[in-house]
């Protein structure tokens, strides 16, 4: 025969063994034999340890935390800066819980540490840059993409020179990177910023405005749309949506390179930038059509890499957010405004964490696959 008892509440009551987050009690009223308890076996509930306190028998409990996440070994890629052109060596290693993102310039006096925040980016002109001091490491974003895409939270960087290599100037070469280092759960839960009111950052006016908003979402999604007055642009997509709950980063937007113009290169080598650029690491375009032989990885390439480089941009912020991302016209700087605006009004979010991943939205429930 089977007897029912009152369930106590999940809380961290007197008592809780290290290790053990949650805990019910179980009151027993005067009996002898044994008794089951329907519906505890094959719940969510996971029994891991009991213990007799008096008349109450408490079973204490770990639910499936969403936890942070890092890599499992270290990996190393070899390549030249987009605008230095310099040779560089990056070494992305495993990082302790609540570390973030870290990068630690080896070439430097005293391996001087920068520390992923939106007060640590400090020119936006052509990539984000970040800074600590002295130390400075341009063209973050594609790996800060890729790290957000596979939802990496803690990881060290380690670079021999003042700019993350291009690769093929999109987030596939991170991705690839990452991704066969292995990525390994960490014993702590994943913190979010979630959005409870929005914020905005609006410039310019008319045919010139730009603008950037986060808004409440159960989930993460952006959308953007670019205004580019050029025939290779206008003939494929220039809006786009993503939305990490059904779309794939590492599929549809991880692949997107950059993209510039010759006559801007050829301006902007003049001022000695841009010196690594080419056809191998970038889309490029005459007045009139795509240079590159093989064309377009997608017939919507340019506003997606909008998108990653928005997504890589976000992530500056230090935690993954829960919200809807809209932008028209946007870049690295009012990106970077808008983490500014939020970080300005802490009325309109707040950090949560997922104590069930069931809670948890689709796309960050199921991240990336943990190699
Ligand atoms: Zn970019």
């Amino acid at each position: 025969m089977g007897a029912r008892f009152p369930l106590g509440r999940p809380g961290g009551e007197a008592g809780t063994p290290p290790g053990y987050a949650h805990c019910v009690s179980l009151r027993f009223p005067p009996c002898r034999g044994q008794h089951l308890w329907p519906g505890l076996a094959g719940s969510t509930v996971f029994l891991a340890k009991y213990a007799h306190f008096g008349g109450v028998l408490r079973y204490f409990y770990n639910r499936p935390v969403l936890k942070q996440r890092t890599l499992k070994s270290l990996t190393r890629a070899v390549g030249v800066g987009l605008h230095s052109g310099q040779r560089v060596e990056i070494t992305l290693r495993p990082a302790a819980p609540d570390t973030g993102i870290v990068f630690r310039r080896v070439d430097l006096p005293n391996a001087p540490d920068i520390v992923v925040s939106a007060e640590s980016v400090t020119d936006t002109r052509l990539a984000s840059t970040l800074s600590c001091g002295n130390a400075k490491v341009h063209t973050v974003e594609h790996l800060m993409s890729a790290c957000a895409g596979l939802g990496v939270d803690n990881l060290f960087v380690d670079i021999t020179a003042e700019e993350v290599p291009i690769l093929d100037g999109s987030a596939a070469s991170f991705v690839f990177l990452l991704q066969s280092a292995g990525i390994e759960l960490q014993n702590a839960p994943r913190r979010f910023i979630r959005l409870t009111r929005p914020v905005e950052v609006r410039e310019g006016e008319g045919a010139n405005e730009k603008w950037a908003r986060l808004e409440p979402y159960h989930g993460y999604k952006l959308s953007f749309e670019i205004d580019f007055n050029h025939p290779a642009v206008d003939s494929t997509g220039q809006k786009v949506e993503f939305d990490l709950s059904t779309d794939s980063y590492s599929r549809d937007i991880a692949r997107a390179r950059t993209f510039g113009f010759t006559k801007d290169v050829e301006m902007m080598r003049s001022n000695g930038l841009a010196l690594g650029g080419g056809l191998d690491n970038a889309i490029v375009m005459d007045d009139y059509k795509v240079l590159n032989a093989d064309g377009l990885r997608y017939d919507d390439e340019f506003v997606k890499h909008k998108i990653l480089d928005a997504i890589g941009d976000l992530y500056i912020v230090g935690k993954p957010l829960l919200a809807a991302y809209s932008a028209r016209r946007s870049g690295h700087a009012l990106n970077n405004k808008l983490l500014r605006e939020l970080q300005a009004h802490p009325e309109a979010w707040e950090v949560v964490t997922f104590e069930d991943v069931k809670q948890a939205p689709q796309g960050f429930a199921q991240p990336a696959r943990a190699w």
